[in-house]
Order: structure tokens, then sequence, then C-alpha cells
């Protein structure tokens, strides 16, 4: 079965001015990356729906949801936060996001897809549940888990972040859900400074310092994270697929490779195939080195697809 590709170009209409980081030409770059590879057309394409708000509501309250309704301009940009802001296109953008999520998670667990890889934005993982910052305003891959659990009677589910920053907004969601184990590493300290003070049992936190490469996230997933996972059994793996801790990207320290993202992701594919029936979903977080981004994003969905 195929590989389904998730997305919506109302994504690339959220603009957060010209000097924002977190812009449109990083949906580019990647397909640019799928098309230059001759990746493409091993992917089914699907437009993304509006998230509802029920499926939103299973992760932030339905006066969270209303109130970023409510905020939203009709012309110009205001802000959430000092890093993250809406224009006239953003609200759309961020359903399409949180809904891309929620289709790739019906279409592999439909049996439609054996994998889906949703490249969206704003991103979702620092999203918390009453709280939008660090460019998210809703938490994609925690829709999608929820998701999952509620409407496909899903009862394991695992959270894999490799984002340079911690997911914090996806452990505020997850912290003592049975149903759900979170594996990420993270630079740190860095932003947004949590992950390290007495996570709950079902949080898998590896950080790494600054300067740390291959090598530590070898180790992390090796000794932390598959061995938990083994533990755990997940029905559905899915990604918070953040490629900011390329050596080529400036946002922050860490020193992974292409290598690296293709490496990690066979390691979760294994997991995925004993447990789960081979059922991924991965979902777009950072990554703001457009060239390492998009050779990233390709090397990742290459296992996803099944495609060496
Ligand atoms: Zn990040």
């Amino acid at each position: 079965m195929p590989t389904a590709l998730v997305t919506h170009a109302e994504c690339l209409r959220h603009d957060m001015g010209a000097h924002h980081p977190e812009r449109p030409e990083r949906l580019s770059a990647i397909e640019d990356q799928l098309i230059s590879s001759g990746l493409a057309p091993y992917l089914v394409r699907h437009d993304a729906p509006l998230a509802t708000d029920e499926q939103l509501s299973r992760v932030h309250p339905r006066e969270y949801v209303q109130a970023i309704r409510e905020v939203a301009p009709s012309r110009g940009t205001i802000h959430l936060d000092p890093d993250t802001a809406m224009n006239p296109y953003t609200l759309n953008a961020a359903l399409r996001a949180a809904g891309a999520a929620v289709l790739a998670t019906d279409l592999v667990l439909g049996g439609k897809a054996d994998s889906a890889f949703c490249p969206v934005r704003p991103p979702g993982h620092h999203a918390c549940r009453t709280r939008a910052m660090g460019f998210c305003i809703f938490n994609n891959v925690a829709v999608a888990a929820r998701h999952a659990i509620a409407q496909h009677g899903l009862e394991r589910v695992a959270i894999i972040d490799f984002d340079v920053h911690h997911g914090n907004g996806t452990e505020d969601i997850f912290s003592d859900d049975e149903q759900v184990l979170m594996a990420s590493i993270f630079q740190h300290p860095f932003y947004p400074y949590s992950g390290t003070d007495d996570p709950a049992p079902n949080m898998y936190n590896v950080p790494l310092a600054a300067g740390s490469g291959g090598k530590e996230l070898r180790r992390a997933v090796s000794e932390v994270w598959l061995p938990a996972l083994e533990e755990f059994r997940p029905e559905l793996v899915l990604f918070s697929a953040g490629f900011d801790a390329h050596v080529e990207d400036d946002m922050a320290m860490l020193r992974f490779v292409d290598g690296d993202y293709r490496w990690v992701t066979e390691q979760l594919a294994a997991v995925a195939k004993r447990h789960a029936g081979g059922r991924m979903v991965s979902v777009l977080e950072g990554g703001y080195s457009l060239d390492a981004l998009g050779r990233s994003a390709l090397q990742h969905v290459r296992v996803l697809a099944g495609v060496s």
C-alpha cells in the first residue's frame, strides 16, 4: 500500500513576516526534494480537511479553540506570543495542519495507506492545552493521537519527537496518560526549558547537551527509547518530525546529519513493524535551514515509504 502525503495549499499562506524563520518556503523546500529525488511518484497526495471543533476539543478546551477563532485577524497580523503570529490565513492553515494529522491517521488506521507524512505548518508540539507558543497554535500530533484513541479505539499510541526543542505542549497534554508514550530528544538547556524536571512516567525524555550529534542520538534511542517502546507495544507510531537538530540549522546547536534522520526513522519503523502492523504517521514540526530541512525530510519519508 502507498504512503500518503497530506497537506494543503492554505498552509503556505500562513506568514509571520519576512524575517520569521517559520516561513512558507519550508514546505516548498521539502516538496522540491521529494520531486527532484524521484520519490514523489511513490506518494499519494491528499488535501487536508479542516479539523473540526470535536477533534480539536479532545486536546484543547473548546474555550481555547473559540478564543483562537475570535482573535484571528481579517487583515494585518496579531501576535499570540512574541514568536507566534496570525495573519488572515493562519486560522485555516492551523485547522488544515491539525486536519492533515487526523486524515493521515484515518488513512493509515483504515488500511488505505501504510504510512503517512504531513508537511504542514504551523507546527504543533509547543502548543499546550490552553496556550499557543513557539510558532504553534494547535498541537497537531496530539490531535492525531487522541483521534486514534477516541475514533479508532486504539489503546496504546507512541509519539516520537526528534525536534531539537522539547515538545512541552505534547508533554503538557499527555503527562500521566497511560494510553500514550512520548519519546523525545532535545537540546538542553534550551527553549522552552522544560522536559527535565521530574517528567511523568510515560515520558521518555533524553536531554542532549549542545554539540551532541549522531552518536548521542544513537545512545538515546538504543538505551532509552527502544526498551520503553518494546514494553509499551504501540499500536500506532506518530512522529513529531522536526529537523532543526541538523548541524546546518542555525536555530540550535545539535549536530545531526541527513543520515541520522534515516537511522532514527529506521529504528522506529522496525518498532512499528513489530507491534503496530507498520503503521506510522509523521507530522512536520521544526527545521529552518531550507536545504537541510528538505534533505532530512527526504531521508525520513524514504524510510516511511519503504523506498531505499
Ligand atoms: Zn524545533
